[in-house]
């Protein structure tokens, strides 16, 4: 029988939730009458339709595709009608969607072992797949930089960083032949010696179930790891850092530590892709929060609206805030025009505040650098970000490491939005390197035109020195010629 290793490094700073909650049961949402899929992802990338306005897609039909490889496909996760922009979504496309159902034809791979790493990860980008644990980096991306870095070691991502946020580990513990089966499969296609499956210490349960699995199916090099249940051991930097006893720098990824990681939704999102020959079409959202009656993990279609997933779920009041992200490093989103999209793991619902702490000044007790998990002083990145001191270096090399996850904003007394002033401050800086290097590329732009200038008036002054030469030359010639005539008798 496998067992865990608990002896990793630990992460530093920190949050402790005592009431993290357990695996639960999955449930599934009905068939939505419209799903709404944006054309622009989140990372910014444009997808182009590939569908006319009015025709009818079946299930599993890509409907938009990237306009280049840094995006991935888009699939109606229904059968139905499609309609183009709509007046509260203008930059996406809408499906009504049918009761029948058609289906397009999965084409499974027989021997997904035999097929070169090439071929899996084309099928993996066809299939639409990409990072479901919030970030949405595309998987096929990740996949072709571990062909170059060749990394030792592949870690699957069970850790969920957020207090209520049991998608992941649910998946773990309902899907776990395929998530062992799909572990083989990745180890292939990068050439990983090993592979750690990662889960919190506090998951007992979920510890023992995969370790009898993994003791039943004699699965070589694949272990059940755990890691202590402190916020945000689960963010892929930490983990990572934990599990390899690597530092990353802020710009350096897993593979800059040998190792390739991915959520488990992603590697069952993977498995699907392969083994089962369907694309993206669902993802596990875990809803939870105080304005709901109790909470769920439920299989939604991508693209179902998140008006429809919660009244599936049960809202105890009508005015709700809704987290996108889960309650620590969940964003705000209107739940009207908002819908379900790949990267949508978890919902806090929250009766709408219209009163919140107000903030006080700081009073230098320390308290957010003692959580902070990246070694940051919170305190002093927030007296630069109020002085708006954009440009000093300081500022965004630790805004770059900030890993907006909020537990200083958790503990500060003077209730100090740390976050969003960072997450502002990120966009400023952002703001003010564009426009240096917009100045730069002018500048560069404006020089290189003196310089052709200067050559095409060099050309010009030697073309016409050349011109002047030559009829300087040809009056001489004629002179010369007239000279000779008129000295010759027989011309006159
Ligand atoms: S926790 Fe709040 S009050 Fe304390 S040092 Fe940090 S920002 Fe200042
Ligand atoms: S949000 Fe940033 S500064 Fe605050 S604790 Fe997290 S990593 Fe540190």
């Amino acid at each position: 029988m496998k067992q865990s290793q608990p002896a990793y490094r630990k992460v530093q700073g920190g949050i402790v939730f005592t009431a993290k909650q357990q695996p639960q049961p999955i449930r599934k949402i009905h068939t939505p009458k419209q799903l709404i899929y944006p054309l622009t992802d989140q990372r910014g990338q444009q997808r182009s339709l590939i569908v006319e306005d009015g025709s009818h897609v079946a299930a599993g039909q890509p409907i938009a595709e990237s306009t280049n490889r840094l995006s991935v496909p888009v699939h109606a996760a229904c059968s139905g009608i499609i309609s183009y922009a709509q007046p509260q979504n203008p930059d996406s496309v809408l499906i009504t969607t049918d009761r029948e159902q058609h289906v397009t034809t999965p084409i499974p791979l027989d021997t997904p072992l035999q097929h070169s790493p090439q071929d899996l990860i084309k099928r993996i980008e066809q299939a639409g797949v990409s990072g479901m644990g919030g970030a949405g980096y595309p998987a096929h991306l990740k996949l072709l930089a571990a062909l170059e870095l060749s990394p030792h070691t592949l870690i699957l991502n069970a850790v969920e960083c957020d207090p209520a946020t049991t998608c992941d580990s649910t998946l773990l513990a309902e899907y776990s032949e395929d998530i062992l089966t799909v572990a083989k499969l990745i180890m292939h296609i990068c050439n990983c010696s090993h592979c750690m499956i990662a889960i919190e210490d506090q998951q007992t349960a979920l510890l023992n179930h995969l370790n009898k699995v993994l003791s039943e199916t004699a699965t070589q090099h694949i272990r059940v790891v755990t890691v202590a249940s402190r916020y945000p051991s689960g963010s892929e930097q930490q983990l990572v850092e934990s599990l390899t006893d690597q530092t990353l720098r802020a710009n350096q990824t897993a593979l800059h530590a040998g190792a390739i990681c991915f959520n488990i939704a992603t590697a069952l999102a993977i498995h699907r892709a392969i083994y089962l020959g369907l694309p993206l079409l669902q993802r596990l959202v875990t809803v939870s929060g105080p304005a709901i009656k109790q909470p769920v993990n439920i299989f939604a279609p991508i693209g179902t609206p998140l008006s429809e997933l919660l009244s599936a779920c049960g809202l105890l009041t009508e005015h709700v805030t809704v987290l996108q992200g889960g309650l620590m490093m969940g964003q705000a989103v209107p739940y009207e025009t908002s819908v379900v999209l790949k990267e949508t793991y978890s919902l806090w619902i929250a009766p709408e505040q219209h009163t919140s702490n107000e903030a006080q000044p700081c009073i230098r007790c320390g308290d957010c650098a003692v959580v902070c998990p990246v070694n940051l002083q919170p305190q002093s990145l927030y007296q630069l970000a109020q002085a708006h001191l954009w440009n000093r270096p300081e500022l965004d090399i630790d805004l770059a490491t900030c890993l907006e996850c909020r537990a200083c904003d958790l503990v500060c007394p003077s209730h100090i939005p740390l976050t969003d002033h960072f997450i502002h401050a990120k966009l400023k800086v952002q703001e003010l390197k564009q426009s240096r290097a917009k100045a730069l590329h002018a500048r560069q732009r404006y020089e290189a035109r003196q310089e052709r200038l200067a050559k095409a008036a060099h050309k010009r002054q030697s073309k016409d020195r050349k011109r002047k030469q030559i009829s300087d030359v040809n009056a001489m010639l004629e002179r010369i010629k007239n000279k000779v005539d008129n000295n010759n008798p027989e011309s006159s």
